[in-house]
């Protein structure tokens, strides 16, 4: 029997493993080597390893994790899970059944790509979601921002600490009138009508192209899409989630334990604001010692 097994191996998930490696527990890491900013260049913003590719981050936590010989990490997507408190079995795609005293579920979101050419292709050089990821290095150029609702309205007043040459595209959203007074009191012009292409170089954007046949010329675009978790298996367990303004995340308590006693979770797949690898990596060490401190005799 392990002690963990922790579904999902980025920067939550080896946090997790390496704090539960440190206590000598037992513990296996699924992962399937899909971290949500894989599309990055860089990553900012982590102390010690800001502007640093985001894959050789997670390649030096990995080389680190080897040292610790109850830590076993392992390629595998987890597809199935059951059973209880002190007695978990995850199933994977090698059809290898596990069995644990507590999961940790790290398993991230998986952003929706709207069905816009071109959008795909410039996710995370030029369409980016995040001024604290990628502000500083396009501070003063002309930044687009797709209205995704309410929310969209202080996104505005944050990101003129970076620029005072913003756009905002309302991308079929009703902007309502005192919004828009105030944007024109800012002088941030407001262009209506869909996306319907982002025309761009090796995901450097151009234009975007809207459906009024208008186009407009953009540095660097800010656009929040829908995003989903990557897994159901909270699904199939009957986790509690709660609504954010761009998908659901899993509802914790403050040991980041879920609604089913056993089961906790760190990482974007239960943070509601502000993702980041920062809140990652701080989630998933505490999920891992509140996991290892709730087997104590
Ligand atoms: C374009 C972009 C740029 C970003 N830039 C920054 C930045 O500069 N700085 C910053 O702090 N944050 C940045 N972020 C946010 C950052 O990517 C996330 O906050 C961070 O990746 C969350 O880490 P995580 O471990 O929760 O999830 P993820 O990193 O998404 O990792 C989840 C892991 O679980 C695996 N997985 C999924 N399903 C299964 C399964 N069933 N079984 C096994 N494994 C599974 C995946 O393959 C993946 O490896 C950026 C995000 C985007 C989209």
């Amino acid at each position: 029997m392990n002690d963990v097994i922790i579904i999902g191996g980025s920067f939550a998930g080896l946090a997790a493993a390496l704090q539960l490696g440190r206590a000598r527990r037992k513990v296996i890491v699924l992962d399937t080597s899909r971290p949500r900013n894989r599309f990055a260049g860089h990553s900012h913003g982590l102390l010690g390893h800001d502007h640093t590719p985001p894959l050789d981050i997670l390649a030096a936590a990995r080389q680190q994790l080897a040292r610790y010989p109850t830590v076993r990490l392992v390629i595998a997507r987890a597809e199935k899970i059951s059973g209880v408190i002190d007695d978990f079995c995850v199933v994977t795609d090698d059809h290898e059944s596990l069995r644990a005293r507590r999961v940790i579920l790290s398993y991230g979101v998986a952003d929706q790509m709207p069905d816009v050419p071109g959008y795909t292709e410039s996710w995370g050089t030029s369409i980016v979601p995040c001024p604290y990821c990628d502000g500083f290095e396009a501070a003063g150029q002309h930044w687009g921002l797709v209205w995704s609702g309410p929310q969209s309205h202080n996104q505005v007043r944050l990101f003129l600490d970076w620029t005072d040459r913003l756009t905002v595209f309302a991308d079929g959203h009703d902007i309502a009138p005192d919004i828009r007074a105030d944007l024109a009191h800012r002088n941030i012009p407001v262009v209506d009508g869909r996306i319907v292409e982002i025309a761009h170089h090796q995901g450097h954007i151009a234009t975007v192209n809207l459906d009024t046949g208008s186009t407009v010329a953009v540095d660097i675009l800010f656009a929040h899409p829908r995003n989903k978790p990557s897994a159901n298996l909270h699904e199939s367990l009957g986790l509690a989630t709660m609504d954010t303004p761009t998908g659901v995340v899993l509802k914790v308590d403050e040991r980041r334990q879920t609604s089913t006693p056993g089961i906790y979770a760190a990482g974007d797949l239960s943070t509601p604001i502000l993702p980041s690898v920062t809140q990652a990596s701080s989630q998933g060490a505490m999920a891992g010692i509140f996991a290892q401190q709730s087997m104590l005799a």
